[in-house]
């Protein structure tokens, strides 16, 4: 199967609520292309300089979710352009977020990301960290700066009743904030990768990130 037939039927698994982000990683211009053409502008990558770099050989109708660890340092760098960071995980880079966000006189959405897996190598709060994040006092003085929800990734296992478990818990979560949080627009859940995307979307998904799935 060609790229863009890939695309298609993934696009067809998913019901339509549910925000496909195709993850650009290590693709080359022309394979991306095929899914532009395909008719797909929403793009995700997990390296600042990569996006930064295909942001500019690209057609700009594009929007680019950041998707990968973020480093304070390079915010500047995707701060004029990029859609969604899903991958805040600290107070003290939501400030470097908005600090960028007000130069580029703009509004940048974020995602917590959240650590659901049982691996140790994962980057993300766990569920007290994020609570303490949004009650912040610090967090209500960042004006361009939008918590629209959060990000999980479940462990890399066979064991599906192991993710289901993770999703699970990271749905839960998701409505014991938008039920606390009101003050905040949370609205995207974003879970669910190649792998185990159709896990994520019965779990309550509201946004999979998916490559490798759409550009074997
Ligand atoms: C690479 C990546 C994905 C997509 O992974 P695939 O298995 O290729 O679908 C999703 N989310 C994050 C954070 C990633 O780094």
């Amino acid at each position: 199967m060609s790229i863009a037939e890939n695309f298609n039927k993934i696009k067809r698994d998913i019901p339509p609520d549910v925000k496909l982000i195709a993850v650009t990683k290590t693709r080359r211009l022309n394979e991306i292309m095929e899914v532009y053409h395909a008719g797909h502008k929403t793009f995700g990558e997990n390296r600042v300089q990569e996006m930064t770099k295909k942001h500019e050989q690209l057609p700009k109708d594009i929007e680019w979710h950041l998707i990968g660890h973020l480093q304070t340092n390079k915010v500047k760098y995707i701060a004029p352009f990029v859609s969604l960071i899903h991958s805040v995980d600290s107070l003290k880079l939501l400030q470097e977020i908005d600090k960028q966000a007000i130069k580029n006189n703009r509004i940048i959405p974020c995602l917590l990301e959240m650590f659901i897996a049982s691996e140790e190598t994962k980057f993300g709060l766990d569920f007290e960290e994020a609570e303490a994040l949004l009650e912040s006092k610090e967090l209500t003085t960042l004006k361009n700066i939008e918590i629209k929800g959060i990000m999980g990734m479940a462990s890399n296992t066979p064991d599906e009743s192991q993710v289901k478990k993770e999703f699970a818990s990271l749905f839960q979560f998701f409505n014991t904030l938008k039920q606390k949080y009101g003050n905040h627009k949370l609205e995207t859940l974003s879970m669910g990768m190649s792998s185990d995307y159709k896990i994520a979307i019965e779990a309550g998904s509201t946004m999979v990130r998916i490559g490798s799935a759409v550009f074997r």
